[in-house]
């Protein structure tokens, strides 16, 4: 696993731990020697321009300047993600009382979740510092995404997953026919069992786990798009979900790339994250003005969310607190009537994470923690197709007919 001196990670230039600042060289390290804590990728970005990243691919790879990733990334076919439609979302605003929405559909990605980004990302990271194998611990997205991308490299896949998983989600990795183990525990217990595989399988990338400095640049993508999609503009204020807190706080940090690069203008935005009832650590230390969050034991539907010890968390609870955000958290019930409300408003079937964003977008609209008249994105970051017994028992069709005009009358459905 020797980095060779033609490791080319693109504008990457070192990993710096995010805890005490510690700088060391690229390669497959993911905490600090120091402190323990989390490693981040510093770069030096070159001439990157609007112009630059509008001519590239109609993908994740037009950013590729940005992201530790090789400069000849998109040679290498794979899954491709990215670009995903911003889709203005008028009836939604409306009904909840907005003045400008939008909803940043990631459910389009190859696999139908967001996770598709990071997994891009990591393949690529992966492949040139040497690892052999992709692996995971996932909520069930991950899984998919890596099982297809692993597939589609040619390579050998590994995922761990907790054996309570959606059968969708189930089902949607184990086509892929990779190694796919189910493990008789919640997400944190799988997540730490896939550490300890980690320290003996040298040539396995996990790529939340051993690449995660690499995987998490991923994210950054989202908010680029965004910025792209709104006209190179920033939103004011963007509502993300939280698992392990990686997706919102890459978000904030491209936004700032993306000021500090020229390429928007710098203004003011707020994050606001979203959990479920059931696994609401980082929304529970937000609201009692807490700098660190205690880890719960997840009992909620929306499993993709399901981390009790997000390893973001704390981070999240920073973005929050510094751009005048929040964090907020809705039950169970409010996450179906979040995912019915983006469908029936929208046509847009997200999964119990995007339940939740729009139920807390919701919330945050009603009690005025976000301003109705400011512009807002939200994110859906999975397919309503890989959660359907969330909406099986509360949806049906309107009538039940015979095939005669007599039988539609009866019905007293016109
Ligand atoms: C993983 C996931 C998230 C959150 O990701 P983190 O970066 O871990 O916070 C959100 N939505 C869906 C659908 C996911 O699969
Ligand atoms: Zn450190």
């Amino acid at each position: 696993m020797a980095l060779t001196s033609a490791t080319n990670l693109g504008p990457a230039t070192a990993l710096t731990c995010r805890e005490c600042g510690h700088t060391r060289e690229l390669g497959p390290h993911y905490a600090c020697e120091e402190c323990f804590g989390p490693l981040e990728i510093s770069y030096d970005f070159g001439d990157v321009t609007r112009e630059s990243i509008e001519a590239g691919p109609r993908n994740i790879w037009r950013y590729k300047g940005l992201l530790p990733v090789p400069s000849h990334v998109e040679e290498t076919p794979n899954t491709e993600p990215g670009l995903t439609r911003l889709v203005r979302a008028d009836h939604l605003a409306e009904t909840l009382g907005l003045s400008a929405l939008w909803v940043k559909d990631d459910s389009g990605n190859p696999t139908h979740s967001f996770k598709d980004r990071v997994v891009a990302v990591a393949l690529a990271a992966a492949r040139e510092l040497g690892f052999k194998v992709l692996a995971c611990p996932s909520t069930g997205n991950l899984a998919n995404a890596v099982a297809a991308a692993a597939a589609r490299a040619g390579i050998r896949s590994a995922v761990f997953v907790p054996s309570n998983l959606e059968s969708q989600k189930i089902i949607t990795t184990a086509v892929y026919g990779g190694t796919f183990v189910t493990v008789d525990g919640n997400y944190d217990d799988v997540n730490r069992l896939a550490s300890e595989i980690a320290g003996e399988q040298d040539d396995w990338a996990f790529v939340n786990v051993n690449v995660r400095p690499y995987y998490a640049e991923g994210s950054k993508t989202l908010g680029y798009e965004i910025a792209e999609q709104l006209g190179w503009r920033l939103p004011d204020q963007i509502v993300v979900p939280v698992a392990s807190g990686s997706q919102l706080t890459k978000i904030d940090k491209a936004f700032q790339e993306l000021i500090k690069l020229g390429l928007v203008e710098d203004k003011p935005y707020k994050v606001f994250g979203a959990q479920a009832a059931g696994c609401d650590p980082v929304a529970n230390a937000f609201k009692q003005g807490w700098d660190v969050f205690r880890p719960v034991k997840p009992d909620t539907i929306a499993k993709s969310l399901a981390i009790g010890n997000p390893a973001d968390g704390t981070y999240v609870l920073d973005v929050a607190r510094r751009t005048g955000g929040a964090v907020e958290d809705v039950t169970d019930e409010q996450v179906v009537e979040g995912i019915r409300l983006l469908a029936a408003t929208e046509g847009i079937f997200g999964e119990t994470a995007g339940g939740v964003t729009v139920g807390v977008l919701k919330k945050l609209t009603e009690s005025g923690a976000l301003d109705p008249a400011a512009e807002t994105v939200i994110i859906n970051s999975g397919d309503g197709l890989k959660t359907l017994d969330a909406v099986a028992p509360v949806v049906a069709p309107t009538a039940n007919i015979a095939p005669t005009l007599d039988a539609f009358r009866a019905a007293g459905i016109a």
